[in-house]
């Protein structure tokens, strides 16, 4: 299915970094046909992981603070943080003290994506074709529930 173009611009992203203080591309919405997904752990203050997916000209981002199921059954917490420039794909650096994310990061995970299904910008149904994530996965967007907020999805792998 062709990917919706993102309705969140790349504004909050420049909006939080200072370019002249931070290794990170400035980066611009692109147009590519390339699809791709990076997970990249980020040695932050607290340790946690980043997918993102390159959907409508950007990466499409989530924080995953336990890390990204690698086996169907197991099923994490995924917050979706602001869009990141295309660049960012294979960023890998230090983003120094007093910037946001300060802290170390390495790409964890990275390979091709494809989106199979997006319902309601609600349900996205993909496959992964990395080295560590491979196969059919969901993200779902939990509704209310006991974690608060409307940035939570449920990020899991398909039963073989
Ligand atoms: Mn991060």
């Amino acid at each position: 299915m062709p990917a919706k173009a993102s309705k969140v611009s790349l504004k909050e992203y420049k909006g939080r970094r200072d370019f002249l203080r931070t290794p990170e591309p400035e980066g611009r919405r692109e147009k590519t046909d390339k699809k791709r997904f990076v997970v990249h752990e980020h040695h932050a203050r607290r340790l946690h992981w980043d997918l993102r997916l390159e959907i409508g000209g950007v990466l499409r981002s989530w924080t995953v603070p336990k890390g990204p199921p690698e086996k169907p059954g197991i099923k994490r917490l995924a917050v979706q943080t602001e869009d990141h420039p295309i660049d960012y794909i294979d960023f890998e650096g230090v983003i120094p003290e007093g910037n946001y994310g300060a802290g170390t990061v390495k790409v964890w995970d990275t390979g091709g994506f494809e989106l199979l299904e997006e319902k309601r910008s609600r349900e996205l149904k993909f496959t992964l074709g990395g080295k560590r994530l491979k196969g059919t996965y969901f993200l779902l967007k939990i509704k209310g529930g006991k974690i608060p907020g409307d940035k939570n999805w449920l990020f899991f792998k398909a039963k073989e």
